[in-house]
């Protein structure tokens, strides 16, 4: 089993930012509005995330830190429907495998808090109580302590933090309605506080914290929909914005994607005006029907495989043409 879980936290954890995104996933699916991330010598030392979710009982402690036990799916139908963003029932498991792990947590209905720790799992889980208010904090050291051969593959801190700085970015992207706070060495990096409303006006300015005042002030709302389909997002199609070329943010259905078939609609797009020497800027929300796409072609779940292609490059190249013409009209 124990081996099990290491060759699973090879597709899961891949570096530190991977933890950040499998812990911050689970604190959104326990419902949580506010997450507060510590990070230590770029994660490698320690990643400590503290979340208001809904917290887990005492008697699930060792349970979560076990493969497959995940509470969020109960019949295959739900594999297809899936809202959670995690579902697998790997991550804990297969972080705790790696690393040394602490897993405190307190739902509201229990009086008292837990917790649960491992070391690299040799001696099993361990169950204390423990002082901590509403929701869940999971404190994450030393990760690859006894697998060397992967700790070999982390670069430097440096590095490392600048990874789990993108991770949060997304995150920050994905979910407007919460608050999330990032430390580095105990200082605050950054902080996204939780909007007021969702007005596009309150959305810009968490785009502009993440994005840069830049590329707000010069990007072009979009808004479409044609059903099933709809976009809505931001477009820069300023000179510019080239040296931020890093802003490509798609979100399918409200998970962040690489995906070719839209960056390349969006790309023609900018060819039919006459753009073709910028670079492409935009953070971009679309949604279909979940039985229209697969997003669980791979572990990390970066990658979706459309059914409908032809039909959804046609309609984001639409809408970010249009958005385009009507900034020259
Ligand atoms: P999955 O998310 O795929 O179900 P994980 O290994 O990531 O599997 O988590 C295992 C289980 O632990 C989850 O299904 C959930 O019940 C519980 N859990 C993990 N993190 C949290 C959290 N921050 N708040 C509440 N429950 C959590
Ligand atoms: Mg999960």
């Amino acid at each position: 089993i124990e081996l099990a879980n290491q060759i699973a936290a090879g597709e899961v954890v891949e570096r530190p930012a991977s933890v950040v995104k499998e812990l911050v996933e689970n604190a959104l699916d326990a419902g949580a509005d506010e997450l507060s991330i510590d990070i230590e010598n770029g994660g490698i030392k320690r990643i400590r995330i503290r979340d208001n979710g809904c917290g887990i009982a005492k008697d699930e402690l060792a349970l979560a830190l076990t493969r497959h036990a995940t509470s969020k799916i109960a019949t295959l139908d739900d594999l297809e429907a899936i809202q959670s963003l995690g579902f697998r029932g790997e991550a804990l498991a297969s972080i705790s495998s790696v690393s040394r792990l602490r897993l405190t947590s307190k739902p509201a209905s229990q009086s008292e808090a837990w917790q649960a720790w491992t070391e690299g799992r040799d001696m099993g889980v361990r169950i204390e109580p423990a002082a901590h208010p509403d929701g869940t904090s999971i404190d994450i050291q030393d990760i690859f302590f006894n697998t060397p051969a992967r700790r070999k593959f982390l670069r430097t801190e440096k590095t490392e933090f600048a990874h789990i700085d993108e991770t949060v970015k997304r995150i920050a992207l994905s979910r407007f309605d919460v608050a999330v706070t990032l430390n580095h060495q105990g200082k605050r990096v950054r902080h996204y506080p939780r909007l007021r409303d969702l007005s596009e006006a309150q959305q810009r300015r968490r785009v502009a914290k993440v994005c840069g005042e830049q590329f707000a002030e010069q990007a072009l709302y979009i808004e479409r929909e044609a059903a099933p389909y709809s976009v809505t997002g931001w477009i820069a199609p300023a000179q510019a914005c080239r040296h931020q070329a890093d802003i490509q943010y798609c979100f399918v259905n409200g998970r962040m994607m690489r995906d070719k078939l839209l960056n390349h609609a969006i790309r023609q797009a900018y060819e039919r005006y006459l753009l073709p020497e910028r670079v492409p800027t935009y953070v971009l929300y679309f949604w279909l029907p979940s039985q229209q796409v697969d997003v669980n072609v791979h572990p990390a779940k970066h990658e979706v495989r459309f059914h409908q292609q032809r039909q959804v490059h046609d309609f984001i190249l639409q809408a970010v043409t249009d958005a385009l013409r009507q900034q020259h009209a």
